[in-house]
């Protein structure tokens, strides 16, 4: 990293007169599952829709959450998720261990449709997570799975966000897409999901959900990027409904696993030319005011 960079994200958040920003799609995980995802990543794997993915933060944990640090992110996630059974519980009890000795490290836990789902996420919820993970695409499963019900009835009633990786993007999933999420939100209304990557590619669908459902959210994380825009770009038509819902837009970077600088994911935002209030709504203070972070 740069202190170069550092300086120029600062100045990012300053000039909106805010205290930091807050990141709700960062990934931290155990060692040798990020290793995985990165040779992922380096082997063009589906996820990637066959596109080079260089990443650009591929350092030792305590570098990037220092590096985050660098940056002002006053709070951030540990993003993790199983591809199979039987590995969501290790993953939490990594995520407790990591929260411990993370503290501007939202505790986040994650879920797979499994046997004895609602007994770990209630636990996790007791141990405090502050927001989950769930991915749609690399876990393969149908978010309403009869077997994840119990556990989506139990975050709608503490009111813990989701963030649900559930777009099609970069590369279809078998049960990617809004119609698997409108039958959960038909069940659970008052599910807080915060939908990763702003649905992309269907991004307009997932808008749809939002406007239905008020405590639907979604997460820039990629979106209005170079790299995304050639991949799946965001519909100009739609820009009226982003102003519209940005008090549920929140600030999601997929840091550290992403093709260019964070900075990027900024400027990016900004010239969507949306306005300096909604800027401090999505970088920050939405964010805030959803996991009751205090005054910066
Ligand atoms: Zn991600």
């Amino acid at each position: 990293m740069s202190d170069h960079e550092a300086g120029q994200v600062r100045r990012f958040w300053e000039g909106l007169g805010l205290p930091g920003l807050v990141d709700v799609h960062t990934h931290f995980m155990p060692e040798r599952v990020l290793a995985k995802v990165w040779a992922y990543f380096d082997g063009l794997g589906p996820l990637t829709g066959g596109f080079e993915w260089p990443i650009t933060y591929r350092h030792e944990e305590d570098e990037r959450a220092a590096l985050l640090r660098a940056f002002g992110v006053r709070a951030f996630t540990a993003m993790l998720y199983p591809h199979k059974a039987g590995m969501a519980e290790w993953l939490n009890g990594w995520a407790v261990d990591f929260a411990r000795r993370t503290p501007d490290c939202l505790h986040t836990s994650t879920l797979f449709p499994e046997p004895g789902v609602e007994t770990y996420v209630r636990r996790a919820v007791e141990s405090g997570a502050r927001v989950f993970k769930a991915h749609v695409q690399v876990g393969a499963y149908d978010p309403a799975d009869e077997l994840l019900d119990p556990a989506w009835g139990v975050l709608a009633e503490a009111g813990v966000p989701v963030v649900i990786h559930c777009g099609s993007g970069p590369a279809p999933g078998k049960h990617t897409g809004p119609e698997p999420i409108a039958r959960v939100l038909a069940r659970h209304p008052r599910l807080r999901l915060i939908v990763a990557h702003l649905g992309m590619p269907e991004y307009e669908d997932f808008l749809d959900l939002a406007e239905r459902y008020g405590e639907v959210r979604l997460d820039t994380t990629m979106a209005f990027t170079d790299f995304s825009e050639r991949l799946a770009p965001f519909p100009r038509r739609a820009l009226p409904r982003l102003a519209d819902l940005g008090d549920r837009i929140l600030l999601g970077s997929d840091f550290p696993n992403i093709p260019y600088p964070y900075l990027h994911q900024l400027l990016a935002l900004e010239r969507l030319d949306l306005g300096d209030a909604w800027l401090r709504g999505v970088c920050h203070d939405n964010a805030a005011r959803l996991f009751g972070l205090a005054e910066g």
